[in-house]
C-alpha cells in the first residue's frame, strides 16, 4: 500500500498573506509572478504564507511518488558522495548503466538502448534526429519530413516546437521552425467524431488521412510519424480508439516509416500500464519519457530505441550522432533510479490504474451537475475535464473569458492545483484542466480534488 501522508494541515478558505515572488528569476509571465512553495511532501505543496494545497496535477504529471520522498533524497546524496559528473563521450557510471538495464531488461517490445537528456523536449529533439539518421544511414537521405497531429505537443525547443500544435506558443517563431513537418486530425472523439460515426468507421477515417498525408508529401521524403499515445496538455487526454495506433504502425510499416511515441506525459505508468502504448497493442520505433521517470527530483528524461533503428547504426557509422554535456547525469540516474525502484517494489503503477477508477467515478457524480462541463475523459490517473459553453452544440467559451485559468485560480485558492489547459479547438483556445495526482495520492484526497473543483467550477457558472 502506498504512504499517506499524515502530515496535512488544514487549509483555509483563501490566502491571508500573498504568496506571489518577483525577483531576478526569469519567471514564465512577467504580468502575475508564481507563488513560493516552501516545501512538499505526499501530494502537498506547502506555501510561504503556510498554506498547503494538494497538488492535484503532479505538477504536470510529473510528481508520480509524492513529494519528499526520503528513499530518493538518500539515493541523490548517495551518488553525491560517489561520483556527481563525468562526460559521456569517455566514461559511463554504475546509475547510469543500472538504470538504462532497469528500464529496459526483459521489457518485451525490442527496446534496447536507454538515452538519457535533461528535459522531454531534449529528447523529442534527439528521437527527430536519430530517426532522420536511421534513413540516412540506410541510404535514404530524402527523408526530411514528419508528421504529427493537431492538437498535441512535443517540447518548447525548435524542432520539437515544429511538430507541436500548440498555436499560441508558436506566434512569434512564424518561418523561423523546422518547415518539412505536418499535422493530422488527432483521435480526439468529443470534436472530431462525426454525428452517426462508430469507433471503427472513426479510426479507420483518420488512418485514411493519415496515409493520404503520407502520400500527399511523398511517403519516401517521410521520417517518421510521432504522437503522443495518450495527448495531454495540449488537447486534455485524448484516449484514441482501439485500433489507431495499431493500425497507424501498419501504415507507417507501409512505406517504411517510422513511428514515434511521445510517452513524455502519459508514460511511466501514468495511464495504468508503465508504456502507455501497451493497452494499444502496438511497438514503437522510439518512445520518449520524462515527466515520471525522475518523478520531480531530477531533470532527467529518456528516449527508448527498438533494435530496428540501433542495427541501422550498427551497420552503418556506429555512432549516434548527438549527445549533450550533461546527459546520463549520474544525480539524475540515481534520482530516476530510486524512483523507478519505488514504483516497482510498491506496484504503483497498478496503484495508478486502481486509484484511475476511483477518480473517474467520483468526477463523473460530483461534475454531473456543472452544466460548463463539455466531456470528462481519461485513463489512469490521467483525467481532463473539457468546458463548453453550451453542453450541445460544444461551442467553446469565448477565449478571453479563460474559463479553465479562472476555474484553477479558484481551485487553488480554496486548497487543490490543477492545470490548465492550453490546447487550441479548430482555432479557439481549448477550455479543459487536467488532473494528475501522484500515484500514491488517497481515495480521502481524490474526494477533496473532485468536490473542491466542482465548487471552483459552479463558482463560473
Ligand atoms: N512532450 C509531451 C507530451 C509533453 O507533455 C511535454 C511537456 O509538457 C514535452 C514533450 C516537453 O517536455 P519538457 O517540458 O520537459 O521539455
Amino acid at each position: 500500500m502506498a504512504p499517506h501522508c499524515t502530515d496535512t494541515p488544514p487549509v483555509p478558505e483563501a490566502d491571508s498573506t500573498p504568496t506571489q515572488h518577483d525577483g531576478h528569476l526569469f519567471h514564465r509571465s512577467l504580468a502575475q509572478a508564481p507563488h513560493m512553495v516552501e516545501s512538499a511532501s505526499g501530494s502537498n505543496l506547502h506555501l510561504s504564507n503556510g498554506r498547503t494545497v494538494i497538488d492535484a496535477c503532479g505538477g504536470a504529471a510529473v510528481a508520480i511518488i509524492g513529494h519528499g520522498n526520503q528513499e530518493v533524497q538518500n539515493a541523490i546524496i548517495k551518488q553525491a558522495q560517489k561520483v556527481s559528473y563525468v562526460h559521456t563521450q569517455s566514461y559511463t557510471t554504475p546509475v547510469a548503466e543500472e538504470l538504462a538495464d532497469f528500464i529496459l531488461d526483459g521489457t518485451p517490445y525490442g527496446l534496447e538502448k536507454a538515452l538519457f537528456l535533461g528535459s522531454g523536449s531534449e529528447v523529442i529533439e534527439a528521437a527527430m534526429k536519430l530517426a532522420r539518421q536511421y534513413h540516412f544511414e540506410r541510404n535514404e537521405p530524402d527523408r526530411i519530413h514528419f508528421v504529427s497531429r493537431k492538437q498535441s505537443y512535443h517540447g518548447n525547443t525548435m524542432a520539437s516546437m515544429s511538430i507541436s500544435s500548440n498555436l499560441a506558443r508558436k506566434v512569434p517563431y512564424k518561418g523561423f521552425e523546422y518547415q518539412h513537418v505536418s499535422h493530422v486530425t488527432p483521435p480526439y472523439a468529443y470534436r472530431y467524431k462525426l454525428d452517426g460515426e462508430s469507433d471503427v468507421q472513426f479510426t479507420e477515417r483518420l488512418l485514411r488521412e493519415l496515409e493520404d498525408e503520407f502520400l500527399r508529401v511523398g511517403p519516401e521524403k517521410v521520417i517518421a510519424f510521432v504522437a503522443e499515445p495518450i495527448i495531454g496538455a495540449t488537447a486534455g487526454c485524448i484516449v484514441p480508439p482501439t485500433g489507431y495506433l495499431s493500425g497507424a504502425r501498419k501504415v507507417c510499416d507501409k512505406y517504411g516509416i517510422l513511428l514515434i511515441l511521445d510517452e513524455i506525459m502519459c508514460g511511466t505508468g501514468r495511464t495504468g500500464t508503465f508504456f502507455a502504448f501497451e493497452q494499444e497493442n502496438v511497438v514503437p520505433d522510439i518512445v520518449t519519457a520524462a515527466k515520471g521517470l525522475g518523478g520531480g527530483y531530477a531533470a532527467i528524461a529518456g528516449m527508448y530505441v527498438h533494435t530496428k533503428v540501433v542495427n541501422a547504426l550498427r551497420q552503418g557509422s556506429q555512432a549516434l550522432n548527438h549527445g549533450h554535456t550533461y546527459q546520463a547525469h549520474p544525480m539524475s540516474c540515481a534520482a530516476a533510479l530510486a524512483v523507478q525502484k519505488i514504483l516497482r517494489r510498491d506496484g504503483l503503477v497498478e496503484r495508478c490504474r486502481d486509484m484511475g477508477l476511483v477518480l473517474e467515478k467520483l468526477l463523473r457524480s460530483e461534475l454531473a451537475e456543472c452544466k460548463s462541463v463539455g466531456d470528462i475523459r481519461g485513463r489512469g490517473l490521467f483525467w481532463a475535464v473539457e468546458f463548453v459553453k453550451d453542453s450541445i452544440t460544444k461551442e467553446t467559451f469565448d477565449p478571453s473569458l479563460g474559463f479553465s485559468g479562472k476555474v484553477t485560480q479558484v481551485s487553488f485558492h480554496k486548497g487543490v492545483a490543477v492545470y490548465p489547459g492550453v490546447g487550441t479547438v479548430d482555432g479557439l483556445k481549448g477550455d479543459h484542466i487536467l488532473l494528475a495526482p501522484p500515484y500514491t495520492v488517497t481515495e480521502e484526497e481524490l474526494a477533496t480534488i473532485c468536490q473542491t473543483l466542482k465548487e471552483a467550477i459552479l463558482s463560473q457558472e
